[in-house]
């Protein structure tokens, strides 16, 4: 493939995404049918139809929708980064054409292009077309093979969906072999492997500290959210993997939020969201853990009427407002789907400006400049901007700054930091200059994947700075003096 132009198939040297350690990978057949990626028998694995702002498409005319004008490449990080066209939004959406046409021969190229990606979505934003490139390059991924085999990342998912709590307890062993300085020990038993997250040893080398008790048992505690002999109820809350298992300090300051601004609310008891199997390979159990959540929600809607369902990881909101897609070739599902996706909110845009209320100075005064960080999913995946800006505005006053680029991706990306280091230090890096030019103090974040990253970037490049999830900046500059 030629950098300095449209894909053309030619070979690069570390071309080889391997979806599992032990395996190469190719893609899994072209067929004649200009629709047609993979088999027949690969179907299950890939989504029916994509839903875009020019409607139901399927992936082909997608990815045809990109009429190559370039508009997107300087706002996509890799291409920005590299200068490399085979790896910006116009050389990918080109691929995946051509591996559909039969035209691109070389699969270790397509796996480049693929597997670089960041799914950040800021090429959608900037594209007039709304193409959906990251749906497209996930759609590219799930026709590579070996993508989404890797046995511990599905006996974990498979654990994940059928046994939470024997997840929850193999992570607590984990946790414990970090929190006693062994954990390597923990590597060298596979507990990490058990636990199918791709690169868990190095994220949790990313990540302080750990909690040994999850927010979904510390929530389902809280006689507050005890569903009881309510009749009615203003929100419950849905707890995503990263606030409940690793970040649980933000669940509980969620909730909190919740209870001072909305008033009377539930925990919602829900599963994993589905995104971890999506976004590795897992379509299949994607979907049921959707199913499932579907019908917990349904459940509840029957018993309390409507009710916004909130999430606090801004990755996990954006993927179940879009529910519906995983379900467009099924016509029991796909209406409750986009049921579902209608009662979901992100933390982010919850809060009503003109309610954010006052701060209490101490802890304003402690969190000296205060600046946003945008999560890609909340506002490449949704759209979200305005109301946490406004929200901060309203509460820092004059210690907010404004951070430049701030819609630049921070690298995190789900486990992209640990899949693809060097992309994701280069990333990270112009995070770090940006959050330094304006001197912030703290970086306030909605998706904890962003935090972790970000952190960790701010402990070695800045440790003055640290990076707070939204959430919890809200529950501290509002505590007793505040609102
Ligand atoms: S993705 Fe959109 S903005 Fe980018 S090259 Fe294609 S049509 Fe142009
Ligand atoms: S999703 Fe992000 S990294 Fe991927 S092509 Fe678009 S802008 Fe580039």
């Amino acid at each position: 493939m030629n950098d300095n132009d449209i894909p053309d198939g030619t070979q690069h040297p570390d071309s080889r995404l391997t979806a599992d350690s032990s395996e190469s990978v190719g893609l899994s057949g072209f067929h004649g049918d200009i629709n047609e990626l993979y088999g027949h028998e690969q179907a299950y694995r890939h989504l029916h139809t994509l839903l875009t702002d020019l409607g139901e498409r399927k992936l082909y005319d997608a990815a045809a929708q990109c009429n190559r004008c370039g508009y997107c490449e300087t706002s996509c990080p890799t291409y920005m980064l590299t200068g490399r066209e085979t790896i910006s939004a116009r050389g990918r959406n080109q691929f995946l054409r051509m591996l559909v046409e039969g035209q691109a021969k070389d699969a270790g190229a397509a796996a480049e292009a693929f597997s670089t990606c960041l799914l950040c979505g800021a090429c959608s934003s900037a594209c007039y077309a709304k193409v959906p490139t990251p749906d497209i390059v996930l759609e590219g991924r799930r026709a590579l093979q070996g993508y989404g085999d890797n046995f511990f990342a599905r006996a974990a998912i498979n654990t994940l969906l059928n046994a939470p709590a024997v997840f929850g307890f193999w992570l607590k062993l984990a946790y414990l072999a970090k929190k006693t300085g062994l954990p390597k020990l923990a590597a060298k038993m596979g507990l990490y492997d058990f636990l199918g997250m791709p690169g868990l040893v190095e994220a949790e080398g990313a990540v302080k500290h750990v909690p040994l008790h999850f927010a979904a048992e510390i929530l389902r505690r809280d006689p507050d959210l005890e569903p009881g002999t309510k009749h009615a109820v203003n929100w419950a809350y849905f707890a995503p993997c990263g606030p409940n298992y690793l970040f649980t300090e933000v669940a509980l300051a969620t909730v909190r939020v919740l209870k001072k601004y909305s008033g009377e609310g539930i925990f919602a008891e829900n599963l994993c969201c589905g995104l971890m199997a999506h976004n590795y390979g897992r379509i299949e159990d994607a979907r049921e853990f959707a199913r499932r959540n579907i019908v917990r929600y349904e459940d509840l809607k029957a018993r309390f009427g409507d009710f916004p369902l909130i999430a606090d990881c801004s990755s996990c909101a954006a993927f179940m407002k879009a529910y519906e897609q995983l379900f467009t070739a099924d016509p029991e599902w796909r209406p409750r789907a986009k049921a579902f996706a209608a009662a979901v909110r992100d933390i982010l845009e919850f809060i009503p400006p003109e309610k954010a209320g006052s701060a209490d100075p101490a802890a304003l005064e402690k969190a000296g400049r205060v600046t946003y960080h945008d999560s890609c999913r909340a506002c490449h995946g949704q759209g979200i901007r305005r109301e946490p800006r406004e929200v901060l505005r309203a509460l820092a006053g004059k210690n907010y700054r404004e951070l430049p680029e701030s819609d630049w991706c921070c690298g995190g990306a789900g486990a992209f930091a640990f899949t693809q280091p060097e992309i994701s230090k280069k990333v990270l890096e112009r995070k770090l200059r940006n959050i330094a030019s304006v001197q912030a103090d703290t970086v306030v974040v909605g998706a904890t994947s962003c935090l972790a990253q970000i952190n960790s970037g701010l402990r070695e490049a800045y440790p003055s700075a640290r990076a707070v999830h939204y959430s919890v900046f809200i529950d501290a500059v509002t505590g007793k003096n505040g609102q």
